[in-house]
């Protein structure tokens, strides 16, 4: 065995050997331990090498070989000398995911897990789960316990009580959690009969686990106990509730027991934990920031949109400034659109559902789809725009020397989606895409697909938006030959390769008619949205038999090209939102600029400004009350709008203005046509 790479001394281990020497034998698993420390020296000395030994791998260093005679894995790995003892939570014994007090069979392959990687940060989540359960089962007697699984950045565990939890509970449990952190309780795991931990839990009164345990149906089961608490699970867990350092309760939601509706509704208590008290610092203001900016709070705030019950979920209505917004973005949109070859059609919001069955849509998305019959005859309401797109195409004979055509559409399309899932603007019923549908010559596909990803660039470029890209492979319900899918797949690797974009591969989540590549945007809060995808097709063509004629005059099936830029509108202005924190840019915003008057007496010029600035193009409103201007300057704060116009009677008398910007800062006196000529200039420069 080689000396020890920590460079810890020989002197140190001696010691340490004598020290445990002293310490009388208690049992033999005591002595088993102390023989390792000698099996270890022994080894070392004799530089002799056993069979059957146990392999320590860590990253960073050469795998080292030790003695199998550990008890469990701490034994081991301290054995191992491993690096940061302190900081392993649990260990991998052949692949799996252990405790440290976890027996090492002979021959085992070892790793540890350290707290600040994943599995180590699962572990201690998981572990911050329990030690919530025993908080709250001290403090509110009574309740029962279900589950409390791991999740993103924290935790949860859903409990039956007679009244469900108040945010007013949470500091109570959460102090309560910091004591039993403090306390240092070892976690400890013990193995029963079905049969016993039955017994064990009716006892307690925990129902849920007695029906968890009957579910389960294994002969045996694991128990993991720390202090008061006892619960049912499979572990593993970190070694003592003093490894948890830095975590906090969120929030409150109902859950019903396994999602079931059927089933009683319990009261789910959110929390994060993270390794240290920075990353969790890092972790809340990030939470903070992103409520600030949530779409859904401040889209009726701004006076955006609203959604009513009485017209039913994921339905959105849009109020006048929501409304500009969309069409200015819209408009932007088309005009891209028309400078890069594209040409607008539109078809319409139902279509016969033999033409879905036809097209695939019916087999393959139905259960997306709403239906609906009008004399007797079935329709199913579009849910993407390809259809009229295609028998647009196939309405005349097509030449290659028509190709590539490129059909555009602000489509509006319904697709069904379960409503547990909305979520404001982010997941909706209704939505209108940006979609177009590209047919050219398979030979033409790649220089179409490059044009499209460069699109993307583009616009993504516009509102500063950083992407990552993903290819998704064939998923398991599609449609068309594996040759056709191979080729489409191809094209799409090509284009991106000789574009020299980076990407990942998705796999079996391509659309069921083909590949396609997905856009993930970052937004200002690092959090990735998915907007525009482009999709391959050979399928769809085929099924329309739709052709063009080629220069040899034969007949050719022409591919297609599927593909949104921004996505559903609402998504995307969702997303913009929440990226701009509610405060568009010029170029956007649905109100450039306020005029707030100082007196009545400023009334008069304010008027004759409001006209000239709207005769120029200007979204200008003006805030003409008899108020104080401090309120009025709040107010226009609070609508986020770019510009404030200050009008008192110093700009009364000159016929201008000192502009004032949102972030407080005041511009020079200007006149109209001054002003104006900067507000041209902010939205050529879309800023
Ligand atoms: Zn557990
Ligand atoms: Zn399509």
């Amino acid at each position: 065995m080689r000396a020890n790479p920590q460079g810890k001394s020989e002197c140190e281990s001696g010691a340490r050997i004598r020290r445990d020497f002293e310490v009388s034998v208690r049992s033999t698993r005591h002595l088993k331990r102390r023989l390792v420390y000698f099996g270890c020296l022994l080894c070392f000395l004799l530089e002799h090498e056993y069979e059957n030994m146990i392999t320590v791998h860590q990253s960073g260093s050469a795998p080292k070989r030790i003695e199998s005679q550990a008890a469990t894995a701490r034994d081991a790995l301290e054995q191992a000398q491993v690096k940061s003892m302190e900081r392993i939570v649990a260990v991998k014994i052949n692949g799996v995911a252990l405790d440290l007090s976890a027996e090492v069979p002979e021959g085992a392959e070892i790793e540890p897990i350290y707290l600040e990687s994943d599995e180590g940060l699962e572990i201690l989540r998981h572990s911050t789960s329990h030690v919530m359960a025993m908080a709250v089962r001290e403090l509110f007697p009574g309740v029962k316990v279900t589950i409390g699984p791991a999740i993103e950045d924290g935790f949860y565990y859903d409990f039956d009580y007679e009244r469900p939890f108040r945010d007013d509970d949470l500091p109570a449990i959460e102090k309560r959690m910091q004591e039993i952190v403090k306390a240092n309780l070892p976690f400890e795991r013990r193995e029963m009969t079905s049969i016993e931990a039955i017994h064990h839990f009716e006892k307690e009164g925990e129902d849920y686990k007695v029906e968890l345990i009957r579910d389960l149906g294994q002969e045996k089961v694991s128990l993991y106990t720390q202090g008061t608490f006892t619960d049912l699970c499979r572990g593993p867990h970190i070694p003592a509730t003093g490894k948890i350092k830095a975590f906090h309760l969120t929030k409150i939601a109902g859950a019903y027991w396994r999602g079931d509706e059927k089933r009683p509704m319990l009261s789910r208590i959110y929390g994060v934990a993270f390794a240290d008290r920075k990353t969790l610092k890092e972790h809340l203001r990030r939470l903070e920031e992103a409520r600030k900016r949530n779409h859904a709070r401040l889209g009726p705030q701004l006076d955006l949109f609203s959604t009513h019950e009485e017209i039913g979920a994921g339905m959105i209505v849009w109020h006048p400034k929501g409304m500009m917004l969309r069409h200015l973005l819209e408009e932007f949109e088309i005009n891209e659109h028309l400078k890069r070859g594209y040409e607008m059609v539109k078809g319409p919001q139902i279509l016969k559902t033999d033409l879905w069955k036809k097209s695939g849509h019916f087999e393959n998305y139905r259960e997306n789809m709403y239906f609906t019959t009008i004399d007797e005859q079935s329709y199913g309401i579009k849910p993407m725009n390809c259809l009229s797109h295609m028998l647009i195409y196939g309405s005349k004979i097509r030449s290659y020397r028509d190709l590539p055509k490129r059909y555009f559409e602000l489509g509006i399309v319904h697709r069904h989606e379960r409503s547990g899932v909305l979520h404001g603007l982010l997941r909706v019923r209704e939505f209108t895409q940006d979609d177009a549908h590209i047919l050219c010559a398979p030979e033409q596909l790649n220089d179409e697909i490059k044009g499209v990803l460069n699109f993307v660039h583009d616009m993504m470029g516009v509102f500063h938006f950083d992407y990552e890209l993903e290819i998704s492979t064939r998923p398991q319900k599609s449609i068309g030959s594996d040759q056709d899918w191979e080729i489409a797949t191809k094209a799409l690797m090509e284009a991106m390769d000789e574009s020299n974009l980076a990407y990942e591969i998705n796999e079996g989540d391509g659309a069921f008619y083909g590949p396609k590549i997905d856009v993930k945007l970052n937004d200002a809060l690092g959090r990735k949205w998915q907007c525009a995808t482009i999709q391959c097709d050979f399928t769809l063509p085929e099924r329309f038999d739709l052709v063009y004629i080629g220069k040899d005059g034969e007949k050719h099936r022409p591919a297609m090209i599927h593909r949104v830029i921004l996505g559903a509108i609402e998504r995307f202005i969702g997303m913009l939102i929440e990226h701009y924190a509610g405060a568009f840019p010029v170029w956007l915003a649905p109100v450039q600029a306020i005029i707030l008057t100082v007196t009545d007496r400023n009334t008069p010029f304010a008027e004759k400004l409001l006209g000239s600035l709207r005769n120029a193009g200007i979204r200008v409103n003006a805030d003409l009350r008899n108020e104080k201007l401090g309120l009025k300057v709040r107010e226009a704060q609070l609508e986020k709008i770019p510009y404030m116009l200050i009008i008192g009677d110093r700009e009364s008398e000159r016929e201008g203005m000192t502009p004032r910007l949102r972030s407080g800062e005041n511009l020079p006196f200007m006149t109209a046509d001054e002003f104006a000529r900067k507000i041209g200039e902010d939205v050529k420069q879309r800023r």
